[in-house]
């Protein structure tokens, strides 16, 4: 398969998953369109790569689908201007899409492996706004907060506190808490020290988040 093919697939993705399901934001669209999402996977996968579907990355975890990419990213509701916390690297192509939307993305993984292999991905294809740190992403980045926004893309049983401790008043949270087998889509807004607003935006399916304020191993 050549590179207009990968283009006119990922066309095609945008079109029929992302905005026929009803995802607004030009920029979040965009972004959408020009990751090469096939290159965040292994070779074996590329003509899956832009399947309605979630795909495995080895270690047992799995890029999102990318509706959920992108309807997460919109919940976000990025200008461009915002510090952006990650928990949950994976692939890299979820902070591929908030480096394409955000001044600075700080993203955490737990599995050595799967952080390296995201970093080589992203260094490739020549990301400098992106800093990743192997660790336990349930107690959050202290160094580098408060956040404009913060995106969870593993499943909670509860809302971390450090992690509401680190947004920003009127920032958002966006996190899938629920079971094992499967979660709510939550948006948290920070209205005030102590003060959220919540909206559910329905079920999804994430592999679990291991850490601290997460599940136990
Ligand atoms: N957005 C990624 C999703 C990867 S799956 C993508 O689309 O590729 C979720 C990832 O969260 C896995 O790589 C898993 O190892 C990681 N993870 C689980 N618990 C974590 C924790 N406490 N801190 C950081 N990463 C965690």
């Amino acid at each position: 398969m050549s590179i207009n093919d990968f283009k006119f697939k990922r066309d095609k993705m945008v079109e029929t998953q992302i905005i026929a399901r009803g995802i607004k934001d030009e920029r979040v669209i965009a972004a959408m369109r020009k990751v090469p999402r096939h290159l965040f996977l292994d070779e074996a996968l590329w003509p899956q790569a832009y399947e309605d579907y979630p795909l495995p990355i080895g270690e047992r975890q799995t890029i999102s689908q990318p509706y959920i990419v992108a309807l997460m990213t919109e919940k976000l509701n990025l200008k461009g201007n915002e510090s952006v916390l990650e928990i949950g690297t994976g692939s890299g192509y979820q902070t591929a899409i908030l480096a394409e939307l955000a001044e600075k993305v700080y993203s955490i993984e737990r599995i050595a492996s799967i952080a390296k292999r995201a970093r080589k991905v992203l260094d490739d294809l020549k990301y400098t706004n992106i800093v990743i740190k192997i660790g336990d992403g349930t107690v959050g980045w202290s160094e580098y907060a408060p956040y404009d926004g913060i995106i969870v893309t593993a499943a909670s049983p509860y809302v971390p506190k450090p992690l509401m401790d680190q947004l920003k008043i009127g920032g958002r949270l966006v996190i899938p808490v629920g079971g094992e087998c499967s979660q709510d889509l939550i948006v948290y807004k920070k209205t005030g020290e102590n003060e959220y607003e919540e909206e559910n935006y329905g079920g999804c399916r994430f592999v679990k988040l291991i850490g601290a304020y997460g599940w136990k191993e």
